[in-house]
């Protein structure tokens, strides 16, 4: 070794030994490497908390609720249903003369799915412009964060309808009401404000009312209900049941508004679905958007993916929520006799959906049948999206 170090020429050796493992296995790599040494089990291992959550509630039976003359709610949000971070909802029914009294939500904007009855909402912008609507079944609200509104029943029937939040964190009892405000302010300065005589504060409301009960609300419109708006046009309603469009498959049907039909709705996607019995909605899965699910009626069976080998099936009926987190794959299938209705909404204002028959479509034929083990002609007779719900 002459003047050559022991430590040298042991560097030296290993240097032209790597050299050699890298010319000699050149274009298989990978294949050396695995034989060198098997890859990390940790590869893609699901984090510790590998189960998935509880994806339905049964928000009509929530115990998170209120009850009074003028109406009752029920809620659903992230103390009752932890998965559904990003959405909340709630059931109000309302009586005859029960109203909504005037509020605002400081986290949350607000959006609603009418059920049953008739509703009136009276909501005043940050520009101080007002309006008026009434709302029949099918109909769908929004008002943004921060905007001051009130609801009322209208006529001698009761109304209910399905309130959402894009905020599930938010909850519906926390919100900023009138009365709250007016009866813990002193009365003196209440006078004050609202040029009122001091003795008739006596009687305001002690603390928050919630839903009032007054006089049942007029069938005929109020003054500041503008006739001449074409009801889809109106800056906080859309008729999501009569002028959504219609995608039509075999087995059901699909209408989306989004904020391109519905500009003010700017958090906010609805869909309303039907799928007939025996039918499923097919596999996809939504890129940019959790969603989330209202029954109105019938029977269903929600079917989740996500990731690393976990999947899970959870049914729901009439009165529940489900909730599926963003890019989470997923199916539905009617379980029941009669047509499952769904309201739903995504927390986007853009609706984005991908499907696997999609997917499968747009890859080359010899490379589907070569995962699948299938011939050819199987993997091109793959069903096209166009069967949607079938
Ligand atoms: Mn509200
Ligand atoms: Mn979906």
């Amino acid at each position: 070794m002459g003047t050559t170090t022991r430590r040298e020429f042991l560097s030296a050796t290993s240097l032209s030994t790597m050299g050699v493992v890298i010319a000699a296995t050149g274009m298989n790599a990978l294949s050396t490497e695995t034989a060198a040494a098997s890859p990390s089990k940790k590869f893609h291992s699901a984090p510790a908390q590998a189960e998935l959550e509880d994806f339905v509630f049964d928000m009509a039976n929530s115990k998170a609720g209120w009850l009074g003359a003028g109406g009752s709610a029920r809620e659903a949000t992230v103390e009752e249903f932890p998965v559904s971070q990003s959405i909340a909802g709630v059931i109000m029914r309302l009586n005859p003369g029960g109203f909504r009294e005037l509020h605002w939500h400081s986290i949350a904007g607000e959006w609603a799915f009418i059920l049953e009855g008739k509703v009136r909402t009276t909501v005043i912008t940050p520009g101080g412009t007002t309006s008026t609507d009434e709302f029949e079944v099918g109909d769908i609200w929004f008002f943004p964060k921060g905007y001051g509104h009130s609801l009322q029943c209208v006529g001698n029937e009761p109304c209910a309808f399905v309130l959402g939040f894009d905020n599930g964190h938010f909850s519906e009892f926390g919100t900023f009401s009138i009365t709250d405000w007016v009866s813990h302010t002193p009365p003196d300065l209440i006078a004050r404000n609202s040029g009122l005589p001091l003795s008739v504060l006596a009687s305001l409301p002690k603390k928050e009312l919630y839903i009032g009960k007054g006089k049942i609300a007029a069938e005929q419109s109020p003054s500041n209900l503008n006739p001449a708006i074409p009801a889809s046009f109106s800056s906080h309603k859309f008729r999501l049941e009569t002028d959504g469009i219609k995608q039509e498959f075999k087995g059901g049907y699909i209408k989306v508004v989004s904020s391109k039909e519905f500009p003010i709705q700017n958090t906010l996607t609805s869909l309303r679905m039907n799928i007939e019995p025996g039918a499923i909605r097919e596999l996809h899965w939504h890129p940019n958007a959790d969603e989330w699910q209202y029954v109105i009626s019938g029977q269903g069976r929600v079917t989740i993916f996500g990731s690393h080998g976990r999947v899970k099936t959870m049914d729901y009926g009439k009165g529940m929520v489900s909730f599926i987190k963003q890019g989470y794959g997923h199916y539905i299938e009617n379980t029941g006799k009669e047509t499952l209705k769904l309201v739903v909404l995504f927390n986007s204002p853009v609706y984005q959906e991908l499907t696997l028959n999609d997917w499968l479509n747009a890859n080359p034929a010899q490379l589907v049948a070569d995962h699948f083990g299938l011939t050819l002609d199987q993997a091109k007779s793959v069903s096209k999206h166009q069967t949607g719900i079938f």
